[in-house]
This record gives C-alpha cells, structure tokens and sequence, in this order.
C-alpha cells in the first residue's frame, strides 16, 4: 500500500517568496525563503525570534503596482475604504489608484 502524506505535499505545494530580513536583536541581516504570511523569523545570529522582514520583497515582474501620487512610496496602509500612505500621510481612495 502507498501511503501519501498530504500535509507534507500541501506544504511543499504552499507558494514561496524570497527576501531580505533583519533582526530587530542584534541587527543582523541575511536573506531568506519563506511561505507567504510569515511574520517573524529566528535570527540565525542570536537565535531569537525578533528576525523581521525588511519590507523589499518585490512583487512578481509585470504586477500592476500602486504609487503614492504624493511621494512615489509603494508601501501602504490598506483601510476600509481608503489606503494611507505611511510616508506623506496622504490617504487615497482605492479608484483613484491607478
Ligand atoms: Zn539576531
Ligand atoms: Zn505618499
């Protein structure tokens, strides 16, 4: 008898994203793989748990990406019914991001 182990290949499936982290402990930098959604990461320094993203993994090439009109910033906070741009202050209405 066969016997798959479906949570190991639903992981395995999960998709990927790569980039830059530090850590918040002893500012160590390196870069790393991890599934979507992940938030914190174990330092491979101090070994502790204050690895952070540092916010440069790109979006996949041909995205349709939103720029601040204000600041060129493409990093937003995303409200009900608008998004705050972290940089400037400004906010937008989503149709007005084009
Ligand atoms: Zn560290
Ligand atoms: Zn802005």
């Amino acid at each position: 008898m066969n016997v798959v182990d479906f949570s190991k290949a639903k992981e395995e499936r999960k998709p990927h994203i790569s980039g830059a982290l530090y850590c918040m402990g002893c500012n160590h930098e390196w870069t790393a793989v991890w599934t979507p959604g992940t938030t914190e990461f174990e330092c491979p320094e101090c070994k502790s748990m204050k690895g952070r993203g540092k916010y440069e993994v790109a979006p996949a090439p041909g995205s349709q990406v939103w720029t601040c009109m204000s600041c060129d910033n493409q990093l937003f906070n995303l409200l009900g019914d608008r998004v705050h741009c972290p940089n400037c202050g400004n906010s937008w209405g989503y149709e007005e991001l084009t």
